[in-house]
């Protein structure tokens, strides 16, 4: 695949780093802005009252204590009434006035109030729950909007007098003007930050994943020597260090195809070769004489035979690796099983001077799919009697151990080296790939492996160069006991 093509793909489904990076910022710029605005701008009116309030209370607190332990003077509450910038006025239970303070220059509403307009404010706070009536009031004389604060002194519900509260609430438009600017100033700052970390974080973290997108794509082109280099980051670290090994584990497969292929071509070869000529031969040179015609004809048939394994053992392992091949579970005694077999090999012993050692239990009965079984018997057998050597002993020995048996397959031939004994089971492997051997097809050890797997078994090898090789399985009786 191209790479513009699979950067046009990128583009359609999802937003690149950078722009995610940034509209994250965005984001955040955006609610710190937000929150900033409630905080400073819209509720600043609602402080401010909140502020004087609390000031009303605080002031009133003080002069009920002052009042209660009788040290309240003249020069205490104006100094209150200075310091809390607000208009004071006490009056007693009958309407007089006991003390008064204008802090606001004759401004004050609680001076500019009439009589009734006061008593109407004493009874609001005798009404209401807490004895405290708010009010904001526009002092209409002078233009300004005043807060009133009225609450009962003394006993509440019969107060020796009143204390009345009142202060001027600045226009607010100014400060709100002077913030406003100010977060807007903040704003621009934090949008400039903004676009200059977002910008450095998208180059730092692309840098990385960029190396590793161009080793990938070297890696496509089917180079898989390609080294990825994600430094940086723990993540793209681990996830350059998967593709290596992917990298890896792809070279191994494709390598194992290759290798397949090769030999699967090989082997279909030699013997078609040796088909046309005997073929040919029989045509040409021993048609007419019978004994010779016949060995020809033999070696034909024989060829066809090996020809037919082959193939046979491609489908097997094809249709075992995939999936397709199930399971035909029966009882049956291995034992008597092996002695059967034994038996087809007694032909090999009598010609070809082969020994088989056979040592079996009693009887020892396993639930397997038979046929399955008979195939992983003859392919290690056939092994065993292929690379033992110039001994020709095989030994095959069924040991019971529980509910389990090793049946271990040795030859005292040649042995395998530790190196291979990893990949021996792996399809087509050979450990001298240069001397190809024209026994077996290449894909016994495997087609074990898949049987055994499929029935849950163990399997595997032991083996000494030089001295032989034992494969063994270890199957489990049936029915299961301890
Ligand atoms: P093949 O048809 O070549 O025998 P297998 O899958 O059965 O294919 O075995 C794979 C390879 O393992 C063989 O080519 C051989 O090199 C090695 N091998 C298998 N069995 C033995 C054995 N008993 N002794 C030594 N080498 C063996």
């Amino acid at each position: 695949m191209k790479p513009e093509k699979k950067n046009a793909r990128i583009g359609l489904r999802s937003p690149n780093l950078r722009r995610t990076i940034w509209i994250y910022f965005a984001i955040f710029i955006a609610s710190v802005l937000v929150m900033m605005w409630m905080l400073f701008v819209a509720s600043l009116g609602v402080n401010y009252k909140a502020m004087k309030a609390a000031q009303f209370n605080g002031a009133a607190e003080q002069i009920r204590k002052g009042l209660s332990e009788g040290m309240l003077t003249s020069q205490t509450l104006d100094e209150l009434a200075y310091n809390s910038d607000m208009c004071v006025l006490i009056q007693n239970r009958y309407g007089d006035m006991v003390y008064t303070f204008d802090m606001m220059a004759g401004k004050c509403l609680i001076h500019n109030t009439n009589t009734f307009a006061l008593l109407g404010y004493r009874q609001n706070a005798i009404d209401s729950p807490n004895k405290v009536y708010y009010a904001e009031i526009p002092n209409r004389r002078f233009n300004v909007t005043t807060m009133l604060y009225v609450t009962t002194i003394g006993n509440p519900d019969d107060p020796e007098g009143f204390l009345f509260l009142n202060t001027s609430l600045e226009p607010l438009e100014s400060s709100e003007r002077i913030i406003k600017t100010q977060v807007l100033l903040i704003g621009i700052l934090l949008l400039i930050l903004g676009i200059g970390i977002s910008y450095i974080l998208a180059t730092l973290i692309e840098a990385p994943i960029k190396r590793i997108i161009k080793s990938a794509e070297i890696l496509g082109k089917g180079d898989y020597n390609v080294k990825f280099d994600g430094k940086g980051y723990a993540e793209t670290e681990i996830l350059a260090e998967t593709l290596e090994y992917t990298a890896g584990e792809i070279a191994k497969v494709d390598t194992l195809k290759r290798d397949l292929i090769a030999n699967v071509s090989h082997d279909l070869r030699t013997p078609l070769t040796m088909i046309k000529a005997y073929a040919e031969m029989v045509r040409d040179l021993s048609g007419d004489n019978p004994k010779k015609r016949n060995e020809h004809i033999n070696v034909i048939i024989e060829e066809s035979d090996r020809l037919s394994g082959l193939v046979n053992d491609l489908l097997d392992l094809s249709k075992l690796e995939s999936g397709a091949s199930e399971l035909k579970l029966k009882e049956f005694d291995l034992c008597e099983h092996i002695v059967n077999i034994m038996g087809r090999y007694k032909l090999l012993a009598e010609n070809n001077g082969y020994k088989f050692y056979v040592s079996l239990p009693r009887k020892f009965v396993i639930k397997a799919d038979i046929i399955k079984i008979d195939q992983v018997l003859y392919n290690l057998i056939n092994n065993a009697v292929n690379y033992t050597g110039e001994g020709k002993e095989v030994y095959i020995c069924l040991i019971p151990n529980g509910s389990t048996a090793r049946l271990e397959i040795t030859d005292t031939g040649r042995g395998i080296k530790e190196e291979d004994m990893k990949t021996i089971f792996d399809r087509y492997y050979r450990t001298e790939k240069a001397k190809r051997e024209v026994i077996g097809s290449g894909l016994g050890l495997s087609i074990v492996k898949e049987v055994m797997k499929l029935h849950g078994y163990d399997y595997g090898v032991m083996s000494e160069v030089g001295v032989g090789s034992t494969f063994w399985i270890e199957v489990k009786c049936s029915p299961p006991h301890d």
